[in-house]
């Protein structure tokens, strides 16, 4: 390729297609970085302050579905754009059954939102909900509420035997992607979210409120398990996204018994549990759960293993003292 030649001016075709390539780059790492720094707080901020304005104005509940739909695109959007791992957006067999887990657990939980008016008109207690509150503090203090529930249902999932047999479905992932999130046995998730949700009903949660907190949960279980290398800084020490979360997700009893907080690392904290080491990276070797590499991969067969002789713990053989051992030490 030559130099073209115009009158009074000389055109040279490697420089422009220098400049080409070099604004190319300009604009992939603008982009990277926009999602870096600003993927989280579009989600915490973005969606779920619209989940709160839609609710707070009394919107159809179809709004739910919407949002969770764009929540889950823009979740798969930004591992495209900046993944932590290239190699955990390939599928390794699991897209049909994720998507399964995915459907069955996010009904359940528009579902529930249906059926708190249901309960709150049956609650024998008096409603001690701050209704004259602005309606993003009540989201506030609900999500603050769930989140200790939960969390403490999540812990004792790692202690308690039968708890963990449910539990094991969703630590038997091999990558970590923001579908992992709802990747979960649904009679877990049921008993994970009533811890959440039964003190909000007690106290008596206005449905909108809870409306938008079933938005904020599906947000922040995809947040936590996202293959996005985004980062918060010092924040990554107070709230539950995936730089803590895939402690969690490691594969060797105990070892991975930490960062049980759903919303915050808070009650990690106090109950002793927390653990970051910003010199540990991750791969799929480090995931799953050693004492079981071959646990069931299929959707059927996940909701069937935890009620099968193989999906329990060996109790015959635990010595005084092994109460206090990680249920998935226990297994066998
Ligand atoms: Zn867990």
């Amino acid at each position: 390729m030559g130099v073209a030649r115009y009158p009074g001016k000389t055109i040279d075709p490697y420089k422009c297609m220098r400049t080409t390539v070099r604004d190319g780059i300009a604009v992939t790492i603008a982009i990277r970085n926009a999602v870096r720094y600003g993927y989280i707080p579009f989600m915490l901020l973005g969606i779920n302050g619209l989940a709160a304005y839609l609710a707070a104005h009394g919107a159809s509940k179809l709004w739910l579905v919407v949002l969770i739909a764009i929540a889950v695109g823009c979740s798969f959007a930004a591992e495209r754009v900046l993944p932590y791992r290239t190699d955990w957006n390939t599928p390794l067999d699991d897209a049909g059954r994720d998507t399964a887990h995915a459907l069955v657990n996010e009904t359940l939980v528009l579902s529930s939102v249906a059926v708190i008016p249901l309960l709150a008109a049956v609650t024998p207690f008096p409603s001690w909900w701050p209704e004259s509150l602005p309606f993003v503090i009540q989201l506030l203090i609900a999500v603050l509420v769930a989140d200790f529930g939960i969390t403490t249902i999540h812990l004792a999932s790692h202690k308690v035997g039968w708890l963990w047999r449910l539990h094991a479905v969703h630590h038997s992932v091999r990558r970590f992607y923001g579908f992992n999130g709802l990747m979960k046995h649904p009679l877990h998730q049921t008993i994970e979210m009533a811890g959440g949700v039964l003190p909000l009903i007690v106290l008596g949660i206005p449905v909108e409120v809870a409306a938008a907190l079933s938005v904020c949960v599906a947000v922040q279980l995809l947040l936590q398990h996202a293959n996005v290398d985004y980062h918060v800084g010092p924040l990554r020490s107070v709230l539950a996204l995936n730089e803590g979360h895939r402690f969690h997700h490691l594969k060797w009893a105990g070892i991975g018994d930490v960062n049980f907080g759903l919303f915050t690392l808070i009650w990690d904290h106090l109950y002793r549990t927390y653990s970051y080491d910003p010199r540990r990276r991750f791969s799929s070797d480090d995931l799953g759960m050693a004492a079981k590499p071959h646990y069931p991969t299929g959707y059927l067969d996940q909701l069937a293993e935890p009620f099968r002789a193989r999906g329990g713990c060996n109790l015959a053989g635990i010595k005084p003292g092994a109460h206090r051992a990680p249920a998935r030490n226990l297994e066998t």
